[in-house]
């Protein structure tokens, strides 16, 4: 029977937790990294939240890319949709792997599995027009030139380094296995869903079709956490709190603020796009469609942070 007592955490864990810039990304180094990861997750279960945990993919696509991109000659590429649902299922492998070890180790009553999940975007997206995103690896300017012309990728030129491929980063509009993913939740198991924030999707003249793009996974995390009512949306980065005057000598961390004055401190560019604005973003997506509390914080400070001393707990007022 579900119990509607139950308290559901939206847990979103950053991709480099899973694979940081410092490792080359074997198996061993990424079950590893998973297992250190499942410790924090049942840290989490243990403070009696359900858990439902979306984990980015960042640096694991761009290894599934190159991998196509390496071996183009003899196996066709895959299109990027199929990539990212490449990620969620050896992620989510990974993942249900430490989690189920964990589980037994400690003798929590919990089981685990991973939702494939595919959200909803609209082909009509202004991102289409403009891709942002870059992706994969580097090329030269004529091999650049070739990949435009035959599989209809738009190239930038970064930063002297070669060309690499953009992609549009379009808004979550649905997640399609909410429903679904809260049932899971409630009815005891430990979920892995969104992963990579998801595979896009949309309907392209009357038929549902994936599209070549990557969704933010702290804007599908949020919607997430929105749709299926969370009690909790939980950021996992790499700090332990949000400052203001980041990086500076006069840099004030947050214990807890509220959505005006997470909207002033924003105003104020205190949290910049490419890194803590979307998190921001994406707490105050989920307060203001009726979210009780944000908490941001790292893996190694969670546990402090669930019982108030560390951590920045975003609320409504
Ligand atoms: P993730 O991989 O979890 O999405 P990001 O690197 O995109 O992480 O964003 C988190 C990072 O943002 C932090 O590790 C920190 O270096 C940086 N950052 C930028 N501005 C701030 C701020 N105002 N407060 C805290 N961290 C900030
Ligand atoms: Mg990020």
């Amino acid at each position: 029977m579900v119990n509607s007592q139950k308290k559901i955490a939206v847990v979103a864990l950053g991709g480099n937790a899973l694979l940081p810039e410092t490792q080359v990304g074997t198996f061993e180094e990424q079950q590893a990294n998973a297992d250190t990861a499942a410790e924090v997750i049942l840290g989490i279960v243990r403070s009696g939240y359900e858990v439902i945990l979306v984990h980015g993919n960042g640096p694991q696509v761009g290894q599934v890319l190159a991998q196509n991109e390496e071996s183009a000659a003899k196996i066709p590429m895959m299109p990027l949709d199929v990539c990212v649902a490449a990620t969620q299922g050896t992620m989510g492998y990974m993942l249900t792997t430490a989690l189920r070890r964990a589980i037994k180790r400690l003798g929590i009553d919990k089981n685990t599995l991973t939702v494939l999940t595919n959200v909803a975007v609209s082909h009509t997206d202004q991102a289409f027009q403009n891709p942002t995103k870059p992706i994969g690896g580097f090329f030269s300017a004529e091999k650049a030139q070739e990949m435009k012309e035959t599989k209809g990728w738009q190239m930038v030129e970064d930063s002297g380094r070669g060309y690499r491929r953009v992609v549009p980063s379009p808004k979550p509009r649905k997640i399609m296995e909410s429903q679904a993913i809260r049932d899971l939740a409630l009815a005891g198991n430990i979920v892995i869903a969104c992963g990579g924030g998801g595979i896009p999707v949309a309907k392209v003249n009357e038929k549902l079709t994936g599209l070549e793009a990557v969704i933010d996974k702290d804007f599908a995390s949020s919607l997430l956490a929105e749709e299926i009512g969370a009690d909790i949306y939980i950021v996992l980065t790499g700090v332990s709190q949000v400052a203001i005057n980041y990086g500076k000598p006069n840099m004030q961390l947050l214990k807890k603020i509220n959505v005006s004055e997470a909207e002033k401190y924003m105003a104020e560019g205190h949290f910049p796009p490419g890194s803590m604005g979307p998190k921001i973003k994406a707490a105050l997506d989920f307060i203001s469609a009726g979210g009780k509390e944000v908490l941001i914080t790292s893996a190694e400070k969670l546990e402090a942070a669930l019982q108030g001393e560390s951590g920045t707990y975003i609320v409504s007022c």
